[in-house]
């Protein structure tokens, strides 16, 4: 009697974890000048290796570039996502130097890869333990003992942005988002990079099983309605989906907006990190046969490269200095008509003082912020569709005065805090144009036009409500649009 044993086995295509590290390693050594390898950390329960690596010119100096980040596997079965990254870290090397775009970028870029986030997960996969895994191994029950029907984590329902919100608290469940946000380590190590890094765009790769395949998802749509860059991220987007063809070969990838309250790195990327971030859903199956694979690596690659494209276009970018010392400074960057107040700030970074705003072609109000630094206001800024803007900026330290010099001109207010009412003296009105009071999320609250010696104000809105204690600026324009900017804090 001859007794068969049917096991399902992944693919030989399909690279394991092994093959991964193997792989990387060797280009690591052959393109040392412009790929390095590391080791971010390690999985949660078995302390696999996660590996990330840079691809960019000088790759041992963290250059002022922009930088843009590719993800794959948070979730195990999801391995067409694994090959995308392998295949276009493998484009990228092999074409340096050959192909004048992609030698454009790698010189002008910091492109970083993550490209197997989920190791234990994906050794369930591969080894045929199970091939629908989806989580970690995160030993929910603490028994030793790795059980299908109870352990493991969602890693991609795990990051701190209205974590609770999402996933599930029920450890069986596939969705399960473990005991605290960023609990798992394949979490963490996508917050520290993100941390060192200021990422403008990031595409992370999956793939459904049941559902919807073929999409590209962007963020979000809320309680609140869409996310503050929601034109743009949108546009990017659909930039990307068009760019991909589907299986079938009679159409592209759908786009399509996210849900935006729950943890998912997509969520967590945009919202905490400013990172325009994709949700990229592969192919109409997580496991599609070996002969696919490269033909859909190819399709997605001109997405993914999109991203790099993009990053040198449409926006505003500058730096940011101490006016005294040149110091770079992270400093946060307001565009007036896309801003969120209870999002965290959008800093510039602390090595270059660099912001990169991606914008759509058209003119924005910018502000820019930081503690112990008088504020800075540019009005109609333009942002065009081919380049990016430069806007470099200086920021002058605040002292103990509260008069400041412009020119020939002063702007004398009444000591810091002020009570029920707020007295500007201008010692030569006439250099200013108007003098404007904001809030410090951007609204105008009154205009003086044609502003005299001497200006009280009530400490009132346009209406002559009184206003809320707190801080607020005072803001004098002159025809060069040379901004003076004063802070003052009521206490009505
Ligand atoms: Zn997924």
């Amino acid at each position: 009697m001859i007794l068969l044993l049917f096991i399902f086995t992944i693919d030989e295509r399909y690279h394991t974890l092994d093959e991964v590290a193997y792989e990387l390693d060797s280009i690591a050594n052959h393109y040392s000048s412009i790929a390095s390898l590391d080791t971010i950390g390690y999985s949660t329960c078995d302390s696999l290796p996660i590996f990330a690596m840079k691809i960019s010119d000088n790759v041992d100096v963290n250059e002022d570039e922009p930088e843009v980040l590719y993800i794959a596997l948070h979730h195990a079965e999801e391995i067409l996502g694994v090959e995308i990254c392998m295949y276009m870290i493998h484009d990228l090397v092999s074409n340096y130097n050959v192909d004048s775009t992609i030698t454009h970028w790698v010189d002008n870029r910091e492109i970083w890869f993550v490209p197997l986030l989920n190791p234990e997960g994906h050794s369930v996969v591969m080894e045929g333990i199970d091939t629908t895994w989806r989580k970690n191994k995160r030993d929910n029950n603490n028994n030793g003992i790795f059980d299908l029907d109870y352990d493991g984590v969602d890693p991609n329902r795990n990051y701190d942005f209205h974590w609770s919100a999402g996933g599930s608290s029920d450890p069986p469940s596939e969705y399960y988002r473990g005991p605290a946000p960023f609990s798992e380590n394949e979490n963490v190590v996508i917050r520290d990079l993100c941390r060192t890094h200021n990422f403008v765009f990031c595409n992370t790769y999956h793939s459904a099983r049941t559902g919807l395949g073929e999409v590209v998802y962007y963020p979000w749509r809320g309680d609140g309605g869409y996310s503050p860059d929601y034109p743009f991220i949108r546009e990017v987007g659909d930039s990307i989906a068009r760019r991909i063809i589907n299986d079938q070969g009679n159409g592209h990838y759908l786009l399509l907006v996210g849900w935006g309250l729950d943890g998912r790195a997509r969520n967590w990327l945009y919202g905490v990190c400013g990172t325009f971030t994709y949700c990229i859903e592969v192919s109409t199956d997580c496991i599609q046969p070996g002969w696919m694979v490269n033909d859909i690596c190819q399709r997605n690659l001109v997405g993914a490269y999109y991203l790099l494209e993009r990053a040198g276009t449409g926006g505003i970018t500058g730096c940011i200095y101490d006016s005294l010392t040149g110091e770079p400074l992270s400093a946060e960057v307001i565009i007036n008509e896309h801003y969120d107040p209870n999002l965290p700030p959008r800093q510039s970074d602390s090595d270059f003082g660099r912001f990169l705003r991606i914008l759509k072609a058209g003119v924005y109000n910018i502000e820019i912020h930081k503690n112990g630094y008088e504020s800075k206001f540019y009005q109609n800024v333009e942002a065009e569709q081919d380049t990016l803007t430069e806007l470099n900026v200086q920021l002058k330290r605040m002292g103990g005065t509260f008069i400041m010099e412009n020119n020939d001109t002063a702007i004398l207010i009444n000591p810091n805090p002020v009570r029920g009412t707020v007295t500007i003296q201008l010692t030569n009105p006439l250099y200013f144009t108007s003098l404007k009071i904001y809030d410090t999320i951007g609204r105008l609250l009154k205009i003086y036009d044609t502003p005299t010696n001497e200006i009280v104000w009530q400490c009132t809105d346009k209406l002559n409500r009184k206003i809320s204690n707190g801080i607020y600026w005072l803001v004098g324009e002159t025809d060069e649009q040379i901004l003076v900017i004063k802070k003052v804090v009521v206490f009505n």
